[in-house]
């Protein structure tokens, strides 16, 4: 079986269709497993839910879903995703708000489990150290956990005592999931940050046990105009050129 590994969408759905084209392209990916945020900063929330929905997918909550559905409170936002966020909660339609409400915080799926931000804090927390991914291994079963919520393609292996290291994850290169225990990021998909600007997404191929990073260019100008238009703010319209 193979399925996309995607995450952090962020209402950016030039992003999203050029994420899905390239997975049609690549062939016989038969679930995408979707790691939350599929709302907040970007100009097309609605239709980011809509086009998931039509797509055989499992979805964890994030952050921004929970903000724009009044389930988490913005105050704790910088002050840019919470006029994103206010903005966003207009956007949705009932059924939106209803699909956004029953995603769970965690999915556990075969030798899998998914989660926005860490198995330990699925909303909030950034797994983006060694440190933080030793702390992690206690707060999930599986022998993979997977993770958005930081925007960047990241790697840690962990050994039976539980010792972990970064490993790199570059495009094209396959991940083998063989001994230890793991925890991947396939990166954003609507708001890059590791400094280059193109969409990021994973296909898991279980034949092999493979994972490999896609990264996929966008028209990152048609979703900036757009993000103008709506007078989204212009910090969040300019980090996207840059990827960061
Ligand atoms: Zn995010």
């Amino acid at each position: 079986m193979r399925c996309a590994v995607i995450a952090d969408i962020h209402a950016n759905l030039a992003a999203f269709m050029a994420v899905l084209s390239d997975i049609k392209d690549k062939g016989q990916v038969e679930e995408i497993w979707c790691l939350g945020d599929v709302v907040g900063y970007g100009p097309e929330p609605h239709q980011c839910i809509e086009l998931l929905r039509q797509c055989n997918h499992i979805c964890v909550a994030g952050n921004h879903d929970l903000a724009a559905i009044g389930k988490l409170d913005t105050a704790y936002f910088n002050p840019d995703a919470a006029a994103a966020s206010r903005w966003t909660a207009h956007q949705l339609n009932p059924e939106d708000v209803v699909y956004l409400s029953n995603l769970p915080l965690v999915i556990e799926k075969g030798d899998f489990t998914l989660v926005h931000g860490s198995p330990r804090e699925p909303i909030w927390e950034y797994l983006i150290s060694i440190g933080t991914a030793r702390e992690n291994l206690s707060y999930f079963k599986s022998q993979f956990c997977l993770a958005g919520h930081s925007h960047l393609p990241l790697v840690f292996k962990c050994d039976e005592a539980g010792e972990c290291l970064s490993i790199p994850f570059k495009p094209g290169v396959g991940l083998v999931l063989a001994g230890g225990r793991l925890i991947i990021n396939p990166g954003g998909v609507g708001q890059p940050r590791d400094g280059d600007p193109r969409a990021s997404y994973a296909i898991y191929d279980s034949e092999g046990g493979i994972f490999r990073l896609y990264r996929v260019p966008y028209d990152v100008r048609a979703t900036q105009n757009k993000m103008v238009a709506c007078g989204l703010p212009l910090r969040l319209v300019n980090r996207l050129e840059y990827g960061v």
